[in-house]
């Protein structure tokens, strides 16, 4: 069987996910004999390349998460949702309950680390912020979810492994962290 390419990515999300997969320790090995990682925040490619799985930490709480989500999914196989901001928002869509304009005041004009007490233009530096944050399956169509806050690293392996080996993962007889 040939190696499959896989692609971990990092959208609205605070990280917690992708420390949950380095915890899978030596088992990067065994994902090692059955997949190439092509990209990922620690495989520092500019494009996205053709994959068969890409595990998207994250909701979508940005233009350009919006349309990263929708040329990842142009280029890969088997989507997944990977955590509970991907699969519902969960904390990253906590700022839906603020007006946008209220979220943006605080972070950048009334926030001890303000920089300048401006809020920056969209575009120049920084991606223009959707009015509402959503989870991945609202944008594009999603192939497999794998809940958690984060995932644990026994999940993450699990789920890995099977779709390497083209099996469907039964995420029910997991503990949800
Ligand atoms: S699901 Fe939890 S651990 Fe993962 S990105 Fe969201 S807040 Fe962080």
């Amino acid at each position: 069987m040939s190696k499959k390419k896989v692609a971990t990515i990092w959208l609205a999300g605070c990280s917690g996910c992708h420390m949950s997969l380095l915890d899978i320790d030596e088992r990067i090995f065994d994902v090692a004999k059955l997949a190439d990682i092509v990209k990922s925040p620690v495989v520092d490619t500019k494009e996205f390349p053709d994959c068969d799985i890409a595990l998207i930490e994250g909701a979508i709480a940005s233009e350009e998460h919006l349309e990263d989500i929708k040329h990842i999914r142009a280029h890969t196989k088997i989507l997944v949702s990977m955590g509970d901001c991907a699969v519902t928002g969960n904390v990253s869509a906590l700022r839906n309950m603020i007006p946008l304009n209220d979220v943006l005041l605080r972070a950048y004009v009334e926030a001890p680390s303000n920089v300048d007490g401006k809020i920056p233009e969209a575009g120049k530096g920084v991606s223009r912020l959707l009015p509402r944050v959503m989870p991945l399956h609202e944008a594009v169509k999603i192939d497999f979810f794998i809940p958690g806050c984060p995932p644990s690293a026994d999940l993450l392996f699990y789920c890995l492994f099977e779709l390497l080996n083209d099996r469907i993962p039964v995420v029910e007889k997991f503990k949800l962290g």
